[in-house]
């Protein structure tokens, strides 16, 4: 059951990789970068104080280094290349003198994926840099995977806003932050009013239209280290830290506006709909309150702002 990528990463012959061969000896490079060009784009830096300039701006699959470079310790860049954070993953395949063991064992020990001894055989070369670059894509391409999959786990997929999972997770370790720095925390509960009526009356697909403009428009009015959080169909949470009820009662406010002011724009931009939302807004009244209790007051809010007649701010009583 594998997917299609998945295949593809496996089946994958490591051809057409780049290559930065880091090689100071012409007649070694001369011969080594034209066998290497038959299957991969190779670059040849000649000078090792360029090398991990060169490999970090490079995006090369592989580098290749010659560990006998004139006044100069190949070990010393491939560790180097190591710690740097744009070439860690770039797998190092060393090229050392025969009868060399230690500076070998040293070098695997720092990160060296594989190594060739001279004089290098020309299949050996091959097949060696084929092998290290199809593991490097097929790295590359789990780790894709699990960033994938993490963000699926926490984002909300219509409007690209965290989930409720992921907020409320999140929202307990705001709240404690806030206790122990004796700051205040503000939260907002949003709820689209008449949402059943924009699908009834323009369908489903303008419906999600305006969740994702209405995500767009949180986005622009909250701060970055505001959490904001589709908590159910249409209804939304932002958590505010260092936030006391005021400010929290203006920024409520002037999003209200910034949605019944405009128009939301439905229908690939043929159609307009007006839409308001009500706002439920409470703060954390007490270290270590439960905050459950903070999204229940913000809900009963809500509530109120929806039964004194939509499109308002309403504050839950301290
Ligand atoms: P109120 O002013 O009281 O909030 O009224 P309302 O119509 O907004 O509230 P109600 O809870 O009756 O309806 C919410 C609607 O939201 C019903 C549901 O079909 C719709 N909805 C929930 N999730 C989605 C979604 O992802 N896309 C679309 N298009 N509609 C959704
Ligand atoms: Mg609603
Ligand atoms: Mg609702």
């Amino acid at each position: 059951g594998m997917q299609a990528p998945e295949r593809s990463a496996v089946s994958d012959l490591g051809l057409g990789g780049r290559i930065l061969l880091v090689d100071d000896r012409p007649s070694s490079y001369e011969r080594l970068a034209p066998v290497l060009s038959a299957e991969h784009t190779v670059d040849v830096e000649p000078n090792p104080t360029e090398a991990l300039f060169h490999a970090a701006e490079g995006n090369y699959d592989l580098l290749i280094v010659s560990l006998s470079l004139e006044n100069f310790d190949g070990l010393r860049l491939c560790s180097q290349a190591r710690s740097l954070e744009r070439t860690r993953q770039v797998p190092i395949l060393a090229i050392a003198d025969a009868d060399n063991n230690a500076r070998l064992l040293r070098g695997l020990e720092i990160g060296v994926n594989d190594y060739l001894t001279r004089p290098v055989d020309k299949n050996e070369l091959l097949a060696r840099a084929r092998t290290q670059i199809r593991r490097r894509r097929y790295t590359d391409h789990l780790r894709d995977n699990v960033q994938n999959s993490i963000e699926m786990a926490i984002t909300d997929g219509l409007t690209g806003l965290h989930n409720r999972r992921y907020m409320e997770t999140h929202l307990q370790t705001l709240a404690e932050q806030a206790a122990t720095r004796s700051k205040p925390l503000a939260l907002m509960m949003l709820d689209i009013d008449f949402f059943k009526s924009i699908n009834d009356t323009h369908g489903h697909d303008a419906g999600d239209d305006v969740l994702r403009e209405f995500a767009v428009r949180i986005r622009k009015s909250i701060r970055g280290i505001d959490l904001a959080c589709r908590y159910g169909g249409e209804e939304f949470v932002i958590v505010m830290p260092e936030t006391d009820q005021q400010v929290a009662s203006m920024v409520a406010e002037r999003l209200r506006r910034s949605i019944a002011g405009e128009a939301f724009s439905i229908d690939k931009g043929n159609k307009r709909v007006e839409v308001t939302i009500s706002i439920g807004l409470s703060t954390l009244e007490k270290k270590g309150e439960p905050v459950a209790d903070v999204l229940k007051r913000a809900d009963v809010a809500l509530y109120r702002a929806k039964h004194d007649g939509r499109n308002r701010v309403v504050a839950a009583a301290a």
